[in-house]
């Protein structure tokens, strides 16, 4: 059986500490550079997580694009 990499925890942790709501979230997680999971391993490090909402992502996109920072 395989070990569960440590960004799980945390990853449901922020979740519940949003109160998100079913949708589409983007999840950001920043590892540590000695972390297993950036050698092809498990995660075993503490890692950074953020949730944003699909929506909040969108906005800011659209913002840039206005901006003209973007393509398309
Ligand atoms: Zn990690």
């Amino acid at each position: 059986m395989s070990k569960e990499p440590n960004y799980i925890r945390k990853v449901a942790a922020e979740h519940e500490r949003q109160g998100l709501k079913p949708g589409l979230h983007h999840v950001s997680i920043k590892h540590d550079d000695w972390c297993d999971h950036l050698k092809g391993g498990v995660c075993n490090c503490d890692p950074d997580v953020s949730i944003v909402a699909h929506k909040a992502v969108m906005a800011r996109l659209d913002w840039l694009r206005r901006k003209g920072w973007t393509q398309n």
